[in-house]
């Protein structure tokens, strides 16, 4: 197959002609149900919301609309279908892409990497909670559970002592995020770190179990991830080697007592010397739980309010507007905001909060907030319930920072130290002055390493703003990867470019990839090019963006 810019739909899978297309469909639609087979032969209405976004492109795409396509959507109801659906693709030669549930915004949402694939939406019909083992503090989900049902499960079931991990965003899929590497913002926040047990239909069809899952009859699936002889899980996240069908996930133990708090840095020059307080404090798990350190001018658009109620000038917008907003705000005026949060019972909490408070008031004019002064609809609260594994959405209010606001996130990952905290914040500020984009940073605390988070928002609609939001994003991984940073994760449309960051001994991770690749899927028929990692018959043929 060779790439090409089609405008017709549907988007016929390149090197397949329309005939075998609509045999291979029908073929398709025989063996699952017409109704569980859907062309995507007509242009969207509109890209509807979160909650109910297309399952044929990416809602907020940074590649123009009609990039990223898929041809058809499928929706197998169990694991052997799923593999009927693999092995279809295999006698046809298309190209096929899982999602569980295709809330991945910021990285590529439900888009297919090769324009045309059909699109295996495994969330509608398995959806299923396996398993929630109240003593082992455990589960076992199908693709289409979302942090919001296996919360409400648990809540049902009256599980008081379990407590799931969510991302600020509720909706998205359990495994799904956990197979991109996602996180929350308990103490659980690695999700991929909490993750055991993987069922997996591999790109000829057959399927596996890893970890104790192997063993027939196991019971310990659950409890322990690594079973015996090498570790495949790791094939499979952020892969396009296996489809995954079911995952066990471990469940946070409820810590009894937690308390949200929150600190005011007064300066932007702050930073260097929170983020090195930070280190110490979360290696030793004072910091108990994926903190965050976030920029004043996110905490002004996460009220939801667009730009232009502040400024509508072109350019970043001017520090003096954003302190004079911040000021309005129960925070004051400051440059940084932490929230954290601490768990136990009161006199641990007590414990920990005095070593914070006194390490964090080592910085000229910083505050603790007293959140008895924040009112119950400030995004403090939504904090306080996420890092209480309570699903919510309130994050995706600075969306509407513009109109028809999207956004892709540069995710570079840095040891906690202030030096490298400054690097990357130069970096960004420079690329985004120079791309005329306001900057909207946070620093999210792992354990032994920091994710800078940048969100860049854009107005999907204006190529313009789509071609500045790109340039920048691409500068910014460059930039980042000349002084040593690589991101964690990154959206479909730059996998080509940060893969290519990996590059050590003349690119001997990819070659590797590109082997197992081979040796895996033979057609190249899985996800190609998810990850910058391309089949063979992909290869050398322009495909890369
Ligand atoms: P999907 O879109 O279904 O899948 C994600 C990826 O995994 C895709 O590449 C897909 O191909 C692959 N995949 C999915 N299922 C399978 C499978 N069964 N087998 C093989 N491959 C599969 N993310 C975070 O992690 N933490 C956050 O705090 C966070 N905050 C956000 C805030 C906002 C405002 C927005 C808009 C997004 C945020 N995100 C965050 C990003 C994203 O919304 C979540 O990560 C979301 O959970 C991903 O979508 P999903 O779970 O539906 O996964």
């Amino acid at each position: 197959p060779q790439p090409q810019q089609q405008q017709s739909l549907p988007a016929i899978p390149q090197g397949v002609s329309r005939a075998t297309f609509d045999k291979a469909i029908t073929d398709l639609t025989n063996q699952l149900g017409p109704e569980n087979v859907e062309l995507n032969d007509k242009p969207p209405k509109d890209d509807g919301w979160y909650m109910e976004h297309p399952n044929t492109h990416d809602m907020m795409n940074v590649t123009g609309s009609d990039a990223l396509v898929a041809s058809a959507v499928v929706y197998p109801s169990s694991t052997a279908e799923v593999q009927k659906i693999v092995l279809w693709a295999n006698q046809y030669r298309i190209p096929i892409f899982p999602i569980s549930m295709g809330r991945n915004l910021g990285y590529g949402g439900a888009a297919p990497r090769v324009r045309g694939s059909v699109v295996i939406d495994l969330g509608k019909r398995m959806n299923k909670i396996l398993d929630i083992d109240p003593d082992d503090h455990t589960c076992l989900v199908e693709p289409g559970v979302s942090f919001y049902a296996l919360y409400e499960a648990i809540q049902a079931k009256g599980y008081d002592h379990l407590w799931v991990d969510t991302p600020d965003l509720g909706g998205g899929s359990v495994i799904g995020n956990t197979l991109d590497r996602g996180v929350g913002y308990t103490p659980y926040g690695d999700h991929w770190a909490t993750h055991s047990g993987l069922e997996v239909v591999l790109p000829t069809g057959e399927v596996l179990r890893t970890g104790m899952g192997a063993l027939p009859h196991s019971n310990t699936s659950q409890i322990f991830p690594y079973g015996f002889g090498p570790i495949a899980d790791g094939l499979f996240s952020q892969s396009n080697l296996g489809i995954v069908t079911q995952m066990g996930m471990t469940l946070m133990p409820n810590p009894t007592g937690h308390e949200s708090f929150l600190y005011a840095f007064a300066l932007e020059t702050d930073l260097a010397q929170v983020i090195d307080i930070i280190r110490p404090l979360r290696i030793s798990n004072i910091l108990e739980n994926v903190a965050q350190l976030r920029s004043a001018v996110q905490t002004i658009a996460v009220q939801g309010r667009p730009r232009k109620d502040f400024y509508d000038q072109p350019g970043p917008i001017p520090q003096s507007i954003i302190d004079a907003e911040v000021s309005k705000l129960p925070c004051g005026k400051c440059a940084w905001l932490y929230y954290g949060m601490a768990y136990g019972p009161p006199h641990i909490r007590a414990y920990k909060l005095a070593i914070i408070d006194a390490e964090f008031k080592k910085v000229a004019g910083a505050r603790r907030i007293d959140p008895a002064t924040i009112p119950k609809d400030n995004y403090f609260w939504s904090r306080d319930n996420i890092a209480a594994g309570v699903p919510d959405f309130e994050e995706l209010l600075w969306c509407n920072w513009v109109p028809n606001g999207s956004h892709i996130a540069f995710s570079p990952v840095s040891p906690i130290r202030g030096k490298d905290a400054e690097r990357l914040m130069a970096l960004a500020k420079r690329r985004h002055a120079e791309s005329g984009i306001d900057l909207f940073p946070a620093f999210c605390v792992g354990l032994r390493e920091m994710h800078l988070i940048v969100e860049i928002v854009f107005d999907k609609t204006k190529p313009e703003a789509r071609e500045a939001a790109m340039a920048c994003m691409r500068a910014m991984v460059d930039d980042a990867a000349a002084l040593g940073y690589g991101e964690y994760r990154t959206h479909l449309a730059l996998m080509d470019q940060v893969a290519g960051t990996y590059s050590w001994n003349d690119n001997a991770l990819m070659k590797f990839n590109e082997r197992i690749k081979d040796a895996l899927d033979p057609n190249g028929i899985l996800a190609p090019g998810k990850s910058g990692i391309w089949p063979k018959r992909y290869r050398g043929r322009g495909w890369e963006m």
